[in-house]
């Protein structure tokens, strides 16, 4: 097997965050030392190194082919490509070129080609590209989209085999767009953000200085580069702090989840890799009850194993733990963290080093209705999502704009230098949710001196007779019983035919027996009645049923949409 690129130390640069105006400067700088990615096959070896030296002689060729091809200033450049230097180079060379780089997903396993190209044309029509970049074998798809949408399809490739002839780069100023950012689509269709270079620069100084990252680093990530959280925590930021990364492709973690262990393990250089808990929950899962976990993994120079995009789960971080502590993994690696794709990423971050710290709060007072003293108490524990990256400020907001003092839930609106500019062309959207400077940021969440909690998302929130019930507490206590598993269960509100609200949940399940499952329905009835005090919809449907969004996060908002037109279809049982 070949061996991984030792992290060299010989050249240590200095991180010089200040002097960067934009991020064609960051690159500029990176490529003067030795750094950069090393992309490994589905086994974990390295089959490309890709200096940042290289990337940034292939982003400038890229630039003057598109000057040629007559793209201008802030044009949209639509990228489809799995995490490669295609993607890396093309990114930075439309950013060379003062255009707009416009990350778009690769296919997922749900839905289907039809549903892809819909997807996708749905986002050309948004982003309104000059043209849109797919590899070879997505030639069908891009190109079937591209057509839909009146967008020039270019498969890369065949762009890379053009002339580059010598053109005039354009300067960039920090207020100038760097590239447009997709929201997850969790609760909508996704949303392009525009983001600034200042706003990202600001960013990737904010959290790299929130979680100490140093240039004898070294990063290892498997995140989709179309998603927030791989784009800028796991690849602009590691060009802006010079540091080396291994990256595994997405579906080659999706089919071996383990094999991103392994690459830790085998690189002792390692000490950051992020994953939103689902990436933990599957690797704690498939090691099962193992023995001998510390023949095959060292975890132990893992420093910060970052958290976030999603709710983070105490009871799977321990799992995690239990799992890999015999491998050498810290629980004090774990760094949780918050942000969305309006605040560029980060919002807040824990400070390395603390883990993962819950607070238990009353289920009665997150219900948001008066407190019965009569009824048992039950806990629900949350995790500390730590405190406001530098420069960023939080505040709790009633629904009247109030804000609100230390431990009481209300909306979490956060300000500073890296929310977004606006949601491309859509002013509406952008008014909605940016006022005086304050992002609203859809969620709901408390304060304790200065460390935010998240509750939930607004939008999820099922209100039931004006009581407020949290869709993940239903699914993770569904999730207790046996043979279901995370991500199996989805729950929603939905108005019952005698016109009354109620909440619904959606349970993937494996059994094909029917007196099984009417069992199981019935088991899960009655521990949803245990949470909640009602009569709630249940309905088994078959496994890989429930959407998840491009990133990976389950969509209620689209798993309630395709129940109630039918698109979902449950197992028929009798009452
Ligand atoms: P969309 O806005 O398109 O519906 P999305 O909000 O999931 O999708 P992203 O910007 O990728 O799109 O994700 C940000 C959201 O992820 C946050 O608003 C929040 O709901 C959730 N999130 C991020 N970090 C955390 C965290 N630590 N705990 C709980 N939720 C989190
Ligand atoms: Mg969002």
């Amino acid at each position: 097997m070949t061996q991984l690129q030792p992290t060299p130390t010989a050249d240590a640069l200095p991180r010089r965050f200040a002097d960067f105006a934009t991020l064609g400067d960051a690159l500029d700088y990176a490529a003067q030392g030795v750094r950069g990615f090393n992309f490994h096959d589905p086994r974990g070896t390295l089959v490309r190194p890709y200096p940042y030296s290289e990337l940034r002689s292939d982003a400038l060729e890229h630039a003057r082919r598109l000057i040629a091809r007559g793209v201008k200033p802030e044009d949209r450049i639509a990228i489809v490509a799995e995490t490669g230097a295609e993607f890396a180079s093309l990114f930075f060379g439309a950013v060379y070129a003062g255009a707009w780089p416009v990350p778009l997903p690769l296919p997922t396993s749900f839905g289907g080609k039809e549903s892809y190209v819909e997807q996708l044309s749905v986002q050309l029509r948004s982003s309104d590209p000059k043209f849109l970049f797919y590899p070879a074998e997505l030639a069908e798809m891009g190109g079937e989209a591209a057509k839909r949408c009146g967008v020039e399809g270019i498969d890369w490739e065949s762009f890379a085999a053009e002339a580059a002839p010598e053109a005039d780069l354009p300067a960039a100023s920090p207020d100038d767009i760097c590239y447009l950012q997709y929201s997850s689509g969790s609760t909508r269709f996704p949303h392009g953000v525009a983001v600034t270079h200042a706003a990202l620069l600001s960013n990737l100084a904010a959290h790299s200085h929130g979680m100490h990252v140093c240039e004898t680093d070294r990063c290892i990530s498997w995140l989709p580069w179309y998603h927030d959280m791989g784009l800028v925590g796991c690849m602009l930021s590691m060009v802006a702090n010079q540091v080396s990364t291994d990256y595994l492709k997405t579906e080659d973690f999706a089919r071996r989840p383990l094999a991103w262990l392994d690459l830790i393990s085998r690189n002792p250089g390692t000490s950051c890799s992020y994953s939103p808990t689902f990436g933990y929950d599957i690797c704690a899962r498939r090691i099962g009850s193992q023995s001998r976990v510390e023949e095959r993994f060292d975890l132990s120079r893992w420093r910060l194993a970052g958290n976030g995009a999603d709710m983070i789960r105490p009871d799977v971080m321990q799992a995690f733990v239990n799992a890999f502590a015999p491998a050498g993994f810290k629980a004090s690696a774990f760094l949780p963290s918050y942000g969305l794709a309006e605040a560029t990423l980060a919002v807040t971050l824990m400070p390395p080093g603390e883990g993962i710290v819950v607070d238990l709060v009353e289920e009665q007072r997150l219900s948001g209705a008066p407190v019965d003293p009569s009824k048992p108490k039950r806990y629900r524990s949350i995790v500390n999502c730590g405190k406001a990256c530098r420069d960023m400020s939080i505040e709790i907001r009633d629904a009247d704009g109030k804000v609100l003092p230390d431990r009481e839930i209300g909306k979490v609106w956060t300000a500073g230098p890296s929310i977004m500019h606006s949601y491309f062309r859509d002013p509406e959207a952008t008014e909605a949710c940016l006022i005086d400077g304050w992002l609203d940021t859809g969620d709901m969440g408390y304060m304790v001196d200065g460390y935010l909690y998240i509750v939930g998302r607004a939008k999820d929130m099922i209100i039931i007779n004006g009581k407020n019930h949290w869709p993940q507490d239903i699914e993770w206590a569904v999730e207790q019983l046996p043979g279901f598993k995370s991500g199996d269960i989805a729950a929603f509100s939905i108005t019952t035919p005698a016109g009354e609200e109620a909440p619904a949940v959606l349970v993937q399940c494996r059994t094909t027996d029917e007196a099984e499952r009417r069992r199981l329905r019935d088991e899960i009835r009655e521990k949803v009645r245990s949470i909640t005090g009602m009569n709630c919809v249940i309905e088994l449907v078959p496994p890989r049923t429930l959407p998840r969004t491009s990133s990976g996060k389950l969509s209620r908002a689209k798993a309630r949409n395709l129940y109630l037109s039918g698109e979902i279809q449950p197992y028929e049982l009798a009452a």
